[in-house]
């Protein structure tokens, strides 16, 4: 499952850069689903979801670049 944060850009704050977090089993790095990941068991080798793995990725190609020179 990946979960999908937009970008949010709060006044007075830093901006926070839109991210995914894909969430995979810890014991064979399957991509669990949102009903697995409910339920806390991988339906494919039935190991405990309670701590699954994260992977963080963000994505920077859709934060805009202001003030490059080259
Ligand atoms: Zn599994």
């Amino acid at each position: 499952m990946i979960i999908e944060n937009q970008a949010v850009d709060v006044k007075g704050q830093d901006p926070i850069c839109a991210y995914k977090v894909e969430i995979l089993c810890p014991s064979c790095n399957r991509d669990v689903t949102e009903t697995e990941l409910a339920a806390l068991k991988c339906d494919d080798c039935g190991a405990d979801l309670t701590d699954p793995k994260q992977n963080l990725a963000v994505a920077v190609t859709s934060v805009p670049v202001f003030g490059v020179t080259f």
